[in-house]
């Protein structure tokens, strides 16, 4: 999958949770329901019957029928599965309150970006989307080290996944254990050993590490104590890597709950590196719009679309809170696609005149996008986490075009 079609995959699944979260039920009768993608379609029926048996000893009327009937509609849509897919299924299905007493009947069925690992049925008055939004939060490749002279776990964060490559005890023996050898003697055994041990963690990372070097966002090293500090300063590594490696973290473990400490305390980093990624994208764009002439830059609505139409964008950048719908048309008689930005009363053709049949209801953002694609431009969504993502949202109306070369200048 081109890295643009995941961009907009991840676009449509903030905002479908977005929308998921801001529903609630008169009642306990939401359901959100999690299948991994190696559980059984049958397995989780049969489950959802039991489910069903218990629930109609709900003692609330309405909370009951509701329930009953989530469980009913769910069971109905798995039978289209026969298995789940690659990355699992998540149903969010229930009456969510509307206005004063109503209720509607709301169904969501998603696949999620990264595979989901445990099976969960929850019955609330919210739905549960708190593994899904754990998936929007890390995007990209990291490299990860947690290390002391005893032990040593390598892995990867892919996403939220994470792959342990490695894991290696050292035999270096505790330099309290003299053993009845001299002590110097001893010392300079114990730093043969640890030496040995760290040349062989060293190579295992750099044989592992390097081939993806260049998508890793960054290697992030942890270990109780002082050793990783020494690890990351001697020639153990490649220069490669630790170019890339953040300051270490200090992690109580060094195997693979080491890794998982890890990840957790780099969270703040990873936010903090795609936050100054998007920037650094900011950036960049109003660097062309202050230059006096040959700016590489595009903004107003307009202006990007035209820019889009003749190919010249190379990265639009769109907000995160960009949210707004137009009215897309193909024109049947002289071909002209386009949209509105109102819903006309009567659609005509800007181009021919010719009377519009239905206007298709879609996401701006979604129009941009296909252009951009059609146009091979990047496409990077900036959150409003920054000041100068708030600064693309209010002052630039949430899109911004990064150009191939300037109006004034011909690319010929
Ligand atoms: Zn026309």
């Amino acid at each position: 999958m081109p890295q643009d079609d995941i961009q907009l995959r991840r676009y449509e699944f903030r905002k479908a949770l977005q929308e998921i979260e801001s529903l609630k039920g008169n009642g306990t009768e939401l359901i959100s329901l999690y299948v991994p993608p190696n559980k059984q379609i049958y397995d989780v029926i049969q489950y959802l019957r039991e489910e069903y048996s218990t629930s109609s000893n709900i003692k609330s009327k309405s909370t009951r029928k509701n329930v009953l009937s989530a469980i009913e509609s769910i069971m109905s849509r798995l039978k289209y599965f026969k298995s789940p897919p690659p990355t699992g299924l998540v149903l969010f299905v229930g009456h969510v309150a509307t206005r004063g007493d109503q209720t509607d009947m709301y169904t969501k069925i998603i696949e999620p970006p990264e595979p989901i690992s445990t099976f969960m049925y929850k019955c609330d008055s919210v739905f549960h989307t708190e593994i899904l939004k754990s998936q929007l939060d890390a995007k990209e490749l990291f490299g990860l080290i947690v290390i002391d002279r005893k032990e040593a776990t390598v892995g990867l964060l892919n996403g939220t996944n994470i792959i342990t490559i490695a894991n290696e005890q050292s035999l270096v023996p505790s330099k309290h254990h003299q053993g009845g050898q001299s002590s110097r003697r001893y010392e300079r055994l114990i730093e043969i050993a640890a030496h040995e041990f760290f040349k062989k963690v060293g190579n295992i990372i750099n044989d592992s590490f390097m081939p993806r070097i260049r998508e890793m966002k960054a290697v992030f090293l942890g270990g109780p104590g002082a050793t990783k500090e020494f690890f990351l300063e001697r020639d153990y590594l490649r220069n490669e890597i630790k170019e890339k490696v953040a300051t270490p973290f200090d992690i109580g473990y060094t195997d693979e709950t080491g890794l998982r400490e890890l990840v957790e305390k780099a969270s703040e980093t990873m936010k903090d590196l795609e936050i100054a990624r998007e920037k650094d994208l900011i950036n960049k764009f109003l660097t062309e719009v202050r230059k006096a002439e040959n700016g590489l830059a595009a903004y107003g609505e307009d202006s990007i679309l035209k820019a889009l139409q003749d190919k010249k964008v190379s990265i639009l950048l769109i907000s995160e809170g960009l949210d707004r719908k137009v009215f897309t048309y193909t024109c049947p008689v002289c071909g002209k696609s386009g949209y509105f930005r109102e819903k006309p009363a009567q659609p005509a053709c800007p181009s021919c005149g010719s009377q519009l049949p239905e206007l298709v209801e879609e996401d701006i953002v979604e129009v941009f996008y296909r252009l951009a694609d059609a146009g091979s431009a990047k496409v990077e969504f900036i959150s409003e986490e920054s000041e100068e993502g708030q600064l693309l949202k209010k002052a630039f109306g949430g899109m911004a075009a990064i150009l191939r070369y300037s109006n004034e200048a011909s690319p010929y």
